[in-house]
């Protein structure tokens, strides 16, 4: 082929056209719009308490007054340790009303854990809760601690923000591509990366998902969504909270996930949109409580974080035969929202069991080869890589990892496998890094565990791989028994091997109690590849 002749670049884009978006706005003013409304914002699903639109808007001002008052400026970042509260709204929602910058951390963290984000973050003031407090970092640096219950010494009350004036708040002039949220990445294949996400980047994923005349996911100010994700992480923090806010609806505020209590708010306050994680999709798959609540309100249920696979989502799917189901693939890089599922839209599309969605609009999907960076047309795996204004700047502090990931044209490279099919839904194979290599052949863990799930006395699952000195690599499983059932490893074995070409067969199963995941649902499979190398895998 001639050298000069130009390589068609494959580009998949959303079937929702693209329209105009208001992130020229700092990102509370574009939330909150102009309402000030008694419709219920925030209900704190253990008290039962609710904050209208009015009441959290008014909270968010006095606290962004009160930030002000104790010397946080425009730029300068805050770190939020709190389990999910209506204190984490005001405080994410106040920093932003002043410029400043909010970071999210894990409240279960370890000291050192902490301290890492802190130090990275340059946090100047740290809201938590009494009992975290003995973990914050001890350093001679002069910071400030807030906590929503009674202040241990030398520490503030919440009040001193919430109950601040709010005509206190100065004036500061925002841009769009000013800082807004510092959150980490999950650490599932390295350390966690600081990501730097800013009011336009925020704006601009919200509106993918939540505006326009069709827009992606439908929500209204009828609609109730449960937040039992953990604010903390990007997903819940922009697809729950941001996208309610926006869309006026309700936010069912959960502190953590306990399965009696989750069906119970659920049915309490007839919860119609409930944005999940794989293992919640495997409880309320599994979980024969379900059967004893009512879940008829539920319309929607998003899931996102982690893969899916569609045998479980079929079994979801017979729980809660009249809700949409569908996933959305998220990258906290991303600003999170990559792709989400068209089911979800106020005019929907038909969605297969498994995708993860179509790209979002007013942004553009690429697949390419990940040893020659060609791109990929329909159906073809590869890396896939998207661009748009929602994309974060860059990682913190490290321009070097950021021009490794964002190339000169503006794209990101996720380091995940995946393709589009003919209808242009996306479905991911796995990440890059976890792709196990047996003789060359590759093997996706995610495709054997969702195989292993399907399995009725399988609880859980999870397949990494074990070295091995004539394959190099071969798919080994930790699989969790169901209750009471006798299952051996041969016939999990068996199992797996009816169902796969030959490379892909299980080689060893170890019977564990639990599989280690993250608090944003994903396998945390480095543990269990070390416990393998320690040669103590149980
Ligand atoms: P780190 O980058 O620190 O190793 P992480 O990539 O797990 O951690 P996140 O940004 O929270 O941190 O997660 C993004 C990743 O989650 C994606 O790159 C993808 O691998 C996975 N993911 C998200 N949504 C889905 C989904 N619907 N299906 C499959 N995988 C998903
Ligand atoms: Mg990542």
């Amino acid at each position: 082929a001639p050298s000069n002749e130009k390589i068609a670049t494959h580009i998949f884009k959303s079937k929702l056209p693209d329209i105009p978006i208001s992130n020229h706005l700092p990102l509370h003013t574009y939330c909150f719009q102009d309402r000030l409304s008694d419709d219920p914002c925030l209900i704190v699903g253990l008290t039962g308490k609710t904050y209208s639109y009015a009441e959290t808007h008014l909270i968010c001002r006095k606290t962004a007054a009160g930030l002000s008052n104790l010397g946080i400026k425009k730029g300068d970042v805050i770190m939020i340790l709190l389990q999910n509260c209506a204190e984490f709204v005001f405080s994410f929602m106040g920093a932003s009303m002043i410029g400043a910058v909010t970071t999210t951390a894990n409240p279960f963290y370890t000291s050192a854990e902490i301290l890492k984000q802190f130090r990275t973050s340059g946090a100047k003031l740290i809201i938590t809760m009494s009992q975290y407090v003995d973990r914050l970092p001890k350093t001679d640096k002069d910071f400030t601690v807030i906590t929503i219950d009674a202040p241990p010494e030398n520490c503030l009350h919440f009040t001193v923000l919430s109950e601040a004036d709010e005509d206190q708040i100065p004036e500061v002039a925002i841009e769009p591509d000013d800082p807004v949220a510092l959150p980490f990445s999950s650490g599932t294949t390295g350390l966690p990366k600081g990501v730097v996400l800013t009011h336009k980047s925020l704006i601009t994923s919200v509106a993918q998902q939540v505006d326009g005349e069709n827009p992606n996911l439908y929500l209204t100010n009828g609609d109730v969504v449960l937040c039992v994700l953990p604010l903390f992480h990007i997903y819940s923090l922009n697809s729950v909270l941001l996208c309610s806010l926006r869309a006026g609806a309700g936010v069912l505020l959960m502190q953590k996930f306990e399965i009696g209590a989750l069906l119970e708010l659920i049915q309490r306050h007839r919860v119609s949109v409930a944005a999940v994680v794989p293992p919640l999709v495997l409880a309320l798959a599994k979980n024969p409580m379900v059967a004893d609540y009512d879940l008829s309100s539920i319309r929607v249920v998003l899931s996102g974080a982690a893969p899916l696979g569609k045998e479980l989502e079929d079994a979801l799917r017979s729980r809660v035969p009249q809700a949409i189901l569908g996933q959305g693939y998220g990258m906290t890089e991303a600003g999170p929202v990559l792709s989400m599922c068209l089911g979800f839209a106020k005019q929907p599309f038909p969605t297969k069991s498994g995708s993860c969605g179509t790209v979002v609009r007013n942004a553009e999907l690429k697949v390419i080869d990940p040893e020659i960076g060609a791109s990929l047309p329909h159906n073809q795996p590869g890396e896939i890589c998207i661009r748009g204004p929602q994309i974060m700047k860059g990682y913190l502090n490290d321009p070097e990892a950021t021009a490794a990931t964002i190339d000169v044209e503006g794209w990101l490279h996720t380091g995940d496998i995946g393709y589009v099919d003919d209808d242009d839904e996306v479905f991911i194979v796995d990440r890059v890094k976890e792709i196990i290599k047996f003789k060359g052949f590759q093997v996706p863990p995610a495709e054997i565990e969702a195989l292993l799930l399907s399995h009725p006395s399988i609880g859980d699952a999870a397949v990494v791989p074990q070295k091995d000195e004539v394959a190099g690599e071969v798919p080994v499983a930790f699989v969790v028994r169901s209750n009471g059932f006798e299952l051996t490893e041969e016939a999990i074995k068996e199992y797996i091997a009816k169902q796969v070409v030959f490379y892909k067969r299980l080689h060893k199963i170890y019977f564990v109690h639990a599989i280690p995941k993250s608090p944003s649902g994903k396998i945390l499979r480095k543990d269990l590849r070390a416990k393998l190398a320690s040669s103590m895998p149980l």
